[in-house]
């Protein structure tokens, strides 16, 4: 099982520090040796551990440059990170990344070793058109993705499920994920509103390779209880 954290915008480098310490000495302590996974800030990407990998919520595809306001390879090297998050909700939506962007970031770092975690899922618009029309546009959110690349985790997140508190129902988070399956043996992850109450049953489902969690993590001591029930 994956158990990753995105933290996003949220916690200093100070309170993140303390965050990596505590989720790590949780582990430790309890003997738990599933892959632990944690997206902080950039201000936090020097804060790397033992047993809790640190990977970057996003960087550019490039190794230096001209790229303000980016981070690229020579910096994520400097630090030892080897883990990225690829085409996150936010990053497409909000951020207006387009697949032909996310396609050359996945092609750059997997030539560089990277572990990939590539996230999919589709706005609710999209699902009230009903699965198939889902299936759809998920399904073009994997082209031009190498989706055979040893290091690729794929996450579904319906962008519908992430911070609002909705998830969707068990049957459909197994339906969809089988179908994800038939695109990419890769693991998968699922990730929108998983807190405490529910990553247990989460992560029992059919097909549940492991969790994204983004706001239940923002406290170590929530994230340590999920990574117990992996
Ligand atoms: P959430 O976010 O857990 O707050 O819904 C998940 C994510 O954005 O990865």
């Amino acid at each position: 099982m994956i158990i990753a954290a995105n933290l996003k915008t949220n916690l200093t480098r100070i309170k993140t520090t303390k965050y990596i310490n505590e989720v790590e000495s949780f582990l430790k302590k309890n003997n738990i040796s599933q892959e632990v996974l944690v997206f902080p800030a950039t201000s936090s990407l020097n804060l790397h551990s033992g047993s809790v990998v640190v990977g970057a919520q996003n960087a550019y595809p490039t190794i230096n440059g001209a790229f303000t306001g980016e981070i690229g390879y020579e910096q994520l090297e400097e630090f030892n990170i080897k883990t990225i998050l690829i085409g996150h909700s936010e990053r497409r939506h909000l951020l207006g990344e387009a697949q032909e962007k996310l396609v050359e970031k996945f092609n750059f770092y997997k030539n560089l070793g990277f572990k990939i975690i590539f996230c999919v899922g589709e706005p609710i618009e999209v699902r009230e058109e009903g699965f198939e029309s889902m299936m759809e546009y998920i399904s073009k959110q994997y082209e031009g993705i190498d989706t055979l690349y040893e290091n690729l985790v794929i996450a579904y997140e319906p962008v519908w499920a992430i911070g609002t508190g909705l998830t969707p129902t068990s049957e459909d988070i197994v339906a969809i994920h089988q179908e994800l399956k038939k695109k990419s043996q890769a693991p998968l992850l699922y990730g929108g509103s998983v807190k405490v109450t529910n990553a247990a049953e989460v992560l029992a489902l059919e097909g549940v390779d492991g969790i994204l969690v983004g706001s239940a993590a923002l406290y170590a001591e929530h994230f340590c209880t999920m990574c117990q029930y992996a």
